[in-house]
């Protein structure tokens, strides 16, 4: 997905937030200020009330292998670069030293503060002969000697021009000798706010991540399958606990009596945990441009360093898992990189939040190595890596939402549309069920239902009920002239002048069996059905089908002669003469049923009845006579 331009400006919105953040939390005059020479700062031109605090950076009196006891001579044999470490003067980093700088100040009576970052093993500061603060346990022998985390900030008074300050310092490990960063030195409300910019922002970022943690965290609770979710929950905590343990140390603030090597194990083993979780987090969200076996082998490396670093906590180890992380950073800008080639649509976003973490986490780099001097600030480019994701994520959720909501108004359609199909169907499947496929008209089946119903009506009402029974004359021989399919189209033919004819509604006309046709009349007196049942005859009659004339005429003389019958013989001519048609003979009934009949007797008396009108020579109508 390209990437928006409210996206863009929600990103310069972050960079000018970061830009004001490290700014004020700097706090410490930018430019150039007085660098100690000597073992002496001059800060007489100095204006500390309009001017800001400084850095006490520049050349210390440096006593090497001395405590302040041991320290006799008033002018140091050599002098030390601050910030820095004791190793470029080419001393062991085991040992015990002193530093000293005087710095000369306006005279007049004044509250100092000063902030400290990372030195050796533990230190005390003196200040004008003074002890201030003793950060860590100060001792020359490793047993009762403890190891220095926190960052003080103190403030002292001072009358005069001159302050002399002093540190006294042990180291008893392998940990660089020396103070990293530049210690600040004011006016004590201009360190304060120091101190307080610096706290601020380190409680800002960790209020952030917690709320970024929890919101993962339960976000995978919620939807067990989001994997990132579960993923930017644990890389959230994974960085609070490494906050926790470096910066400001304030695990140690809070927990002085927990042993230092268990703080320097989980700040160590946060940062190498960082290296496989990120790069779980890149496999999830980009799978395609991910090589499984780079997820896996980073993970190995990750469980071997961590596991030998406990065995042998030894900083050669420590800094070939740094030239590994570079290496991975690479391989993961590299993916990243190709996910924007791929447009996959979550990469521009996530390109961004990495770019930012990358740039700010080499800033600290340069910052941690005195190259630029500001504020770390790769906890702010962490925390827009983490907004980032989250986009990504919310992005996510959105689409699956689109999706959702398309997939269901597109099923309530379908649902619908086969509801209708099934509805239609089932509307034709019931009027396949009660009737004939050839004629069109009622089957058998629906007719016995009819029949039942309007029987029981008729009953209870104590009404007349008719039926009529029609059968096609000497169909036999017409299909035999005409075929199969002649004969069927005869009977389409006959339905379909019953059914103009017998159309009264609540009527029932069906096609009983082969040529044979019943119509039920509810509430039709005898005369009124003989009267309907000689409209059809006459209709069907007038309709003028062709009959096969021959045909009927050899079936006729064929029969009269197995017969041996005159009359039959006679009336096969006369059939023959009367039409060359097709015609219907028909049996009438009409009776209101008494609780002793049943539906059965309808059929049987108007059955009698057609017999009776094919004994008489067809093509009429016999009424049946009830007494
Ligand atoms: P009658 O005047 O005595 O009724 O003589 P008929 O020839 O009509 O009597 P019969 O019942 O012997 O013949 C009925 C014929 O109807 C027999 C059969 O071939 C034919 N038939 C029955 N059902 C169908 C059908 O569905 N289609 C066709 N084409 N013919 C049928
Ligand atoms: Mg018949
Ligand atoms: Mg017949």
């Amino acid at each position: 997905m390209p990437i928006g331009a409210r996206t863009l400006r929600w990103f310069a919105l972050w960079i000018g937030c970061l830009v004001a953040v490290a700014l004020v939390s700097c706090g410490v005059a930018a430019g150039a200020q007085p660098v100690a020479t000597q073992g002496v700062l001059d800060l007489r031109q100095w204006d500390l009330a309009s001017a800001g605090a400084v850095r006490l950076d520049g050349e210390w009196d440096f006593f090497w292998d001395q405590s302040r006891q041991s320290l006799t001579e008033a002018s140091p044999k050599e002098r030390i670069r601050v910030p820095g470490n004791w190793l470029q003067n080419g001393h062991p980093a085991k040992g015990k030293a002193v530093y000293r700088l005087r710095i000369l100040t306006r005279p007049g009576s004044h509250i100092f503060g000063m902030k400290l970052y990372e030195f050796p093993h533990s230190y005390r500061l003196y200040a004008n002969g003074q002890q201030i603060v003793e950060n860590g346990r100060y001792a020359e022998n490793p047993s009762p000697n403890g190891r220095s985390l926190v960052r003080p900030y103190v403030t002292f008074a001072a009358r005069g021009e001159a302050v002399e300050l002093l540190i006294e310092s042990v180291n008893l490990d392998d940990a660089e000798p020396g103070p990293r960063r530049s210690i600040i030195f004011g006016l004590e409300p201009q360190v304060r706010k120091v101190q307080e910019n610096q706290l601020m922002a380190d409680v800002m970022v960790t209020g952030v991540l917690l709320i970024m943690a929890l919101y993962h965290l339960a976000l995978y609770l919620q939807r067990r399958s989001e994997m990132g979710s579960l993923l930017f929950g644990l890389l959230c905590v994974l960085m609070i606990l490494r906050i926790a343990v470096t910066e400001e140390h304030y695990l140690h603030k809070y927990f002085p009596q927990l042993p230092g090597s268990i703080e320097r194990t989980l700040d160590v083993f946060s940062f190498f945990a960082m290296v496989p979780m990120f790069t779980w987090i890149f496999s999830h969200f980009f799978r395609r441009e991910f090589h499984p076996w780079v997820h896996k082998s980073v993970t190995g490396v990750f469980v071997l360093f961590s596991t030998a670093y406990l065995l042998v906590p030894s900083s050669a180890l420590f800094g070939f898992y740094l030239w590994f992380t570079v290496l991975v950073a690479s391989y993961l800008l590299f993916v990243l990189l190709r996910g924007v080639k791929h447009r996959r649509a979550e990469s521009g976003i996530f390109l961004l939040g990495f770019l930012l973490l990358a740039a700010t986490s080499v800033w600290d780099m340069l910052s941690y190595n005195n190259i630029v001097r500001t504020v770390y600030i790769s906890h702010f480019g962490f925390i827009a890596f983490i907004f980032a994701q989250a986009y990504v994520l919310s992005m996510r959720f959105n689409q699956a939402l689109f999706t959702l909501e398309k997939l269901t108004l597109n099923l309530e359609s379908l649902v619908a549309q086969r509801t209708s199909a099934l509805e239609d169907s089932n509307r034709r499947l019931a009027l396949l069920n009660i009737t004939d496929a050839l004629t069109g008209i009622a089957n058998r089946r629906h007719f016995d239902d009819m029949l039942q119903n309007e029987w029981s009506r008729a009953q209870r009402n104590q009404r007349p009920l008719a039926l009529l029974m029609l059968d096609i004359d000497n169909f036999k021989a017409y299909n035999d002239h005409f075929g199969h399919q002649g004969g069927d189209a005869c009977l389409q033919a006959v339905a379909k002048i019953l059914a103009a004819t017998i159309h009264r509604a609540g009527d029932t006309l069906a096609r009983y069996g082969g040529e044979e046709f019943v119509a039920l009349l509810p509430e039709f007196t005898a005369e009124e059905a003989l009267q309907l049942a000689e409209k059809a005859r006459l209709e069907v009659e007038t309709a003028a089908l062709p009959r096969a004339a021959q045909a009927a005429q050899a079936a006729q003389a064929a029969q009269a002669a197995q017969a041996a019958q005159a009359a039959q013989a006679a009336q096969a001519a006369q059939d023959v003469l009367h039409g060359g048609v097709v015609t219907v003979s028909i049996g009438v009934v009409s009776l209101v049923p008494m609780q002793a009949n049943t539906a059965d007797q309808l059929l049987k008396f108007a059955d009698d009845a057609l017999y009776q009108a094919k004994r008489q020579g067809r093509n009429r109508v016999v009424l049946v006579h009830l007494s």
